[in-house]
């Protein structure tokens, strides 16, 4: 008998046998029945053509039936029933062919079925990577909304608490009026250098929020203008000289070469930069303990670095600190204040310099052995700063052109 021949005498008992086998409930059995008098008319086409492509349609259609709850399931796959329909053929046409048509047939259908066989294997695949995609793309989605919310309330809130901080602002400036024309009632003074030192920290902690909502949506625009990283140093160091004093710390700022230089920068982030750093190295260094900052002049760059003899902070922390709230479970601290001895923050200062930092085109690291608040060994934090002897915009540019050519006389 001619393989075609033989494949057709098999038709009626392979669609019922592939059909008990696969399908229990009557209704069903019709559906997948008429799927497989399609299948069989493909794989006649392909065993006349010798062309196992008659079969993608077919196959497809299967493939893309699959139910999302199938994507899900990573065991369910098609795979293993192409394989088992082609071990049923292989049974129907022994049990229905004699032995030479059922080898010659089963030898036929054998690459049409590894082709299909295959075939699925790489659509499902294919279906499988598009899924988890698409999953991919869902969950990016909802964190960026759920990024986005969290800058909107910083904001929001940021805003909120300006207005009414602004009145108690208000009133405590009346009073004090007040109790000077009155005289003596230093009783109230006092209570008014409480609520002076609770308004001033409440907009240093709203400012911060703005600066990190500012940076978190790109929006921190930099007004450049001539700065000295000597000049600005030496203003922080000296607002800082009570609690040097009173903390008996030794505090110095060496001159290295290329801190005395001009450069362009916003000198107002630039020293909320470094205030930060300062201030930090002071809180988390014991008293009697040692702050140095040193640097160097790179190609292009400047290197500042901001050394304490505190507690340090363990290197799984370094890149953590950076980021927003990202204040260190295992540092026990003590007060809320900026220059106290391990006095708390909000932890936002680490990211708002950090965006200052990166807005200019530099960058900040920190190096530390670990944290150990027994034996100090102390942190110290990197910040490359680009010289810019010109600013980024022309109209400053202009503003400041003779600055920029006695520079660049004095720098020949
Ligand atoms: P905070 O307001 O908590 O000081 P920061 O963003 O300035 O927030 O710092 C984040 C955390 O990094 C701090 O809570 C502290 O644990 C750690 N840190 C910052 N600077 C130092 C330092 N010089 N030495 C040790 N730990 C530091």
């Amino acid at each position: 008998m001619k393989i075609i021949e033989s494949f057709e005498h098999i038709k009626t008992p392979w669609i019922s046998r592939l059909s008990k086998r696969f399908v229990s409930g009557e209704d069903l059995r019709e559906d997948f029945e008429q799927s497989l008098r399609e299948f069989f008319h493909y794989i006649k086409q392909a065993l006349e053509t010798g062309d196992s492509a008659w079969l993608d349609t077919v196959l497809d259609d299967w493939v893309h039936s699959r139910t999302q709850s199938d994507l899900e399931d990573k065991q369910s796959s098609l795979t293993p029933i192409v394989n088992q329909i082609m071990l049923e053929t292989s049974d129907v046409a022994q049990e229905f062919l004699d032995a030479d048509d059922a080898l010659a047939l089963n030898s036929a259908l054998l690459p049409i079925f590894f082709y299909s066989s295959e075939y699925v294997s790489r659509q499902e695949t294919a279906m499988h990577i598009d899924h988890i995609a698409k999953e991919l793309e869902k969950a990016n989605a909802t964190l960026e909304s759920l990024d986005k919310n969290k800058s909107d309330f910083i904001a929001i809130a940021a805003h909120e608490l300006k207005t009414p901080l602004t009145l108690i602002e208000g009133y405590a400036a009346m009073l004090r009026d007040q109790v000077s024309n009155v005289g003596e009632l230093n009783q109230v003074r006092l209570l008014l250098k409480g609520i002076d030192n609770g308004t001033l920290r409440l907009r240093e902690i709203i400012n911060d929020m703005i600066d990190v909502s500012l940076i978190d949506n790109n929006l921190l625009s930099l007004n450049f203008q001539p700065v000295w990283l000597n000049r600005l140093l030496k203003v922080i160091s000296d607002e800082h000289l009570g609690v040097i004093q009173d903390r008996q710390l030794e505090f110095e700022i060496v001159q290295f070469p290329g801190i005395s230089e001009m450069t362009f920068g916003d000198e107002e982030r630039l020293y909320q930069a470094f205030r930060n750093l300062i201030s930090n190295s002071i809180k988390y260094t014991p008293d009697y303990g040692t702050i140095t900052i040193h640097g160097r002049k790179l190609p292009g760059f400047v290197e500042v670095t901001i050394a304490d003899s505190g507690i340090g902070i363990d290197p799984e922390d370094h890149s953590r600190i950076f980021e927003k709230f990202g204040r260190i479970g295992s540092v026990s601290l003590h007060s809320s204040g900026k220059t106290k001895y391990k006095g708390g923050g909000p932890g936002l200062g680490l990211p708002i310099t950090k965006g200052i930092l990166e807005a200019h085109g530099g960058a900040i690291w920190v190096e530390s052995p670990g944290y150990d608040e027994e034996n100090c060994p102390g942190s110290t934090f990197h910040v490359l700063l680009p010289i810019r002897k010109v600013p980024p915009d022309s109209k400053t540019a202009k503003l400041f052109h003779p600055l920029i050519d006695q520079e660049e006389i004095e720098g020949t």
